[in-house]
């Protein structure tokens, strides 16, 4: 894992009517590596904007992000690539190729790569982790929501990433499979050491991380250490 750290970190988007939106507000945030990390907040409360931020999915306004030796903020154009390899995304809607079976697109993030690895051999241990062996020829239309996001989750460790940044992986699934799928995400952390940064309203679940990171119009208003994480009891 890395550690994740901001410093006056702002974005602001441009919305109707000339109206300036910050959405993300002068977070400082200093999280240790293999940390759990829950960022909750009502929706527009800049979520979503920190984990694009974070994951160089979009470009600051001001300040720095910083994760493991690399500043991101500071990265030129031809190094964004490099980088964002060392941070896996799971989003909401999945996001998967309808087309493909499980194995293809936990392979996707691969494809057009040279790497030191066996690909195909990782991409089934990876769905073997996420509790999937035996589903690998199946695509996505045939597995059920969680499954869907276990497939999500496992093409998001095919780089070994040190920091995964999970944006409401939740927010399509009943209330005990996405409790499943927080778990997962909260074993792989202990397992990997990865840092694991999860955006969730909800509070039950953002309770069984380590650190509660609450957001408000793009501010952070509480950081709260809990003891939540039940995946390593
Ligand atoms: P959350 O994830 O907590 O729901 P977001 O980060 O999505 O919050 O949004 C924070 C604020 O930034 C909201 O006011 C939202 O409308 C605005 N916002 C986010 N992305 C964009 C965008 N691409 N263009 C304009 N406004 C945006
Ligand atoms: P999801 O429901 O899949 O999480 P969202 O509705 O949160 O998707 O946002 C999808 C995308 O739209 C995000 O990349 C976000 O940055 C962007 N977005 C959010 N709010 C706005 C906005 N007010 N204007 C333009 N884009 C936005």
């Amino acid at each position: 894992g890395a550690p994740v750290r901001t410093h006056n970190l702002v974005k602001t988007f441009d919305a109707a009517a000339g109206n300036v939106v910050p959405a993300v507000d002068h977070v400082d945030l200093d999280l240790p590596a293999g940390s759990a990390v829950a960022l909750t907040g009502p929706s527009g409360s800049g979520k979503s904007t920190l984990l694009h931020l974070i994951g160089a999915i979009e470009k600051a306004d001001g300040g720095t992000i910083t994760v493991g030796e690399t500043e991101v903020t500071a990265l030129p154009g031809g190094k964004l690539a490099a980088y964002r390899r060392t941070v896996g995304f799971v989003f909401q809607r999945y996001h998967l190729l309808p087309a493909l079976t499980a194995l293809d697109n936990v392979l996707t993030p691969v494809l057009p790569l040279k790497v030191d690895f066996d690909k195909q051999a990782r991409a089934r241990d990876l769905l073997a982790m996420v509790g999937l062996a035996g589903r690998e020829h199946d695509v996505p239309s045939h597995l059920s929501g969680g499954q869907q996001q276990r497939v999500a989750i496992a093409r998001a460790l095919i780089h070994d990433p040190a920091v995964i940044l999970a944006d409401e992986p939740t927010g399509n699934l009943d209330t005990r499979t996405g409790e499943e799928i927080v778990d997962l995400l909260l074993a792989l952390r202990a397992e990997r050491g990865t840092t694991l940064l999860l955006a969730t309203h909800d509070l039950t679940l953002a309770a069984r991380c380590d650190t509660v990171v609450r957001l408000r119009d793009g501010q952070v208003i509480e950081v709260q250490q809990v003891a939540g994480d039940r995946s390593t009891a």
